[in-house]
This record gives C-alpha cells, structure tokens and sequence, in this order.
C-alpha cells in the first residue's frame, strides 16, 4: 500500500498514482512498441537520472532486439526549472542511421526533450520517437509528438517512481503530488 503522503526536505507530498496503475500503463506503452519493433532494432535512450525506474520496468516488457543506451540531463534545480539545460551528451554514443526511442519520466515545458531531439538529429538520428511515462498536457506547448505516454498528470510537481525533489524521492514506487500549502 502507498503512503497518503510523504515529506520531503520541507514539502509534503500526497499519493497521485499507485504502483500498480503506474505499471499497467508501461505494460501498454510495451505492447505498443512490440508491435512497432517487429523488424526494426531500435536504440532506448534513457535520460538519466529520472527515468532509470521507467526504463528498467519498461525493458522487461519490451521483448525484442533493442541496444540501450544512457545520458544525463539534468533541468530542474529543486523545483525551479528556470535556468536551462545543464547536459552531457555522452561522446561514444552512435545513433547514426538508427531509430531512437528517448525514454523520459516525464514532459513538462517540452524544452529537454527539443533539445535532445536536436541533437539527436545532429548525430544523423533516421527516427527520433519519444516515449515519456508522465505527461503534463497543460504545460507541455512543443510541436514534437509523442509517441508514446503512459500517464497525463495535472500541472503539478510530482515525485516518487525515479523523480526527485532535490535528490530525494526517487525510490518510492508510487507517484506523489505537492500538496498545496
Ligand atoms: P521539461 O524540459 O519538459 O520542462 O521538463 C522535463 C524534465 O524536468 C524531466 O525530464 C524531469 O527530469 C524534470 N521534471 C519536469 N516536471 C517534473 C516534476 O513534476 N517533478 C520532477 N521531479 N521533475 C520534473
Ligand atoms: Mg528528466
């Protein structure tokens, strides 16, 4: 059972989704993409640190030929994402020619994921596609589609299931919301 809510540093947080409603959504967003990677072997790049939970729920469901591959991204400081985009675009990682599937734990203002799709075709990427377990709809204003989403949540910070406030948070199964205070 979920906790009805956690505190974190000097916030408290209140449960948005269970684990297992959590998981029945990857398991969809898998049997989505075993019909798509039938033929095709595509490269999962999972965005670091966020979506290391996602991603290795989401792998065991997946069950085709793929490579998997990891960078770090990091845009939030807290719950302040003002101050742009601090990444390293890993040096070895060849994309090429390949059809690249970003695994992101969540879409909110869409500018990490422009600025990975940028890259992405800089490094002559043949497809990039986009797979994100939560969705902020309301925030999210890019013209990029996505291809695959688990889960529209509210227009709120959310942690729990890899996400952090401040690096904590991030192992609870469940998803938890700010409480409004
Ligand atoms: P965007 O660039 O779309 O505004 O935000 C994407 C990134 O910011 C996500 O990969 C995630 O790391 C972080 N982020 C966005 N919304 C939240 C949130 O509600 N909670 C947490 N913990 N991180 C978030
Ligand atoms: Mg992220």
């Amino acid at each position: 059972m979920p906790h009805p809510t956690i505190h974190l540093h000097d916030h408290t947080f209140k449960i948005l989704f269970p684990y297992e409603e959590i998981l029945a959504a990857i398991e969809k967003m898998a049997e989505k993409m075993n019909q798509d990677f039938e033929t095709e072997k595509p490269v999962f790049l999972v965005v670091l640190k966020g979506a290391f939970m996602f991603a290795a729920e989401l792998m065991k469901a997946v069950n085709r030929d793929c490579d998997i591959e990891f960078i770090r991204v990091k845009s939030y400081d807290g719950m302040d994402n003002s101050k742009g985009i601090d990444a390293g675009m890993h040096q070895k990682l060849n994309v090429k020619g390949r059809t690249v599937v970003i695994l992101e734990d969540i879409v909110d203002s869409g500018n990490t994921l422009e600025y990975l799709f940028a890259e992405l075709k800089k490094m002559e990427a043949k497809d990039i596609r986009i797979a994100t377990l939560f969705l902020k709809p309301e925030a999210y204003k890019k013209d990029i589609p996505l291809d695959y989403v688990g889960l529209e949540i509210p227009n709120q910070f959310v942690v729990g299931f890899g996400l952090d406030y401040d690096e904590r948070g991030r192992g609870f199964k469940d998803l938890y919301a700010l409480m409004d205070e």
